[in-house]
């Protein structure tokens, strides 16, 4: 199945999508628009994988 990264809200700390997390918990733990950049090391390296996979697909 295919997953769109849909980053139009930003990022959760984790390495998810906003939207990601909202869709699965109802909310993120993050505020809307939270960018790449701002992550946590951990999560900003498992986001730019994603990403980078999401546009090969
Ligand atoms: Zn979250």
């Amino acid at each position: 199945m295919e997953q769109r990264l849909d980053t139009s809200k930003g990022w959760c700390c984790d390495g998810r999508t906003w939207v990601e997390h909202a869709q699965k918990d109802g909310h993120c733990c993050q505020p809307e628009g939270q960018k790449l950049e701002d992550l946590p090391v951990e999560g900003q390296r498992k986001a730019r994988q994603r990403v980078a996979q999401g546009k090969s697909a």
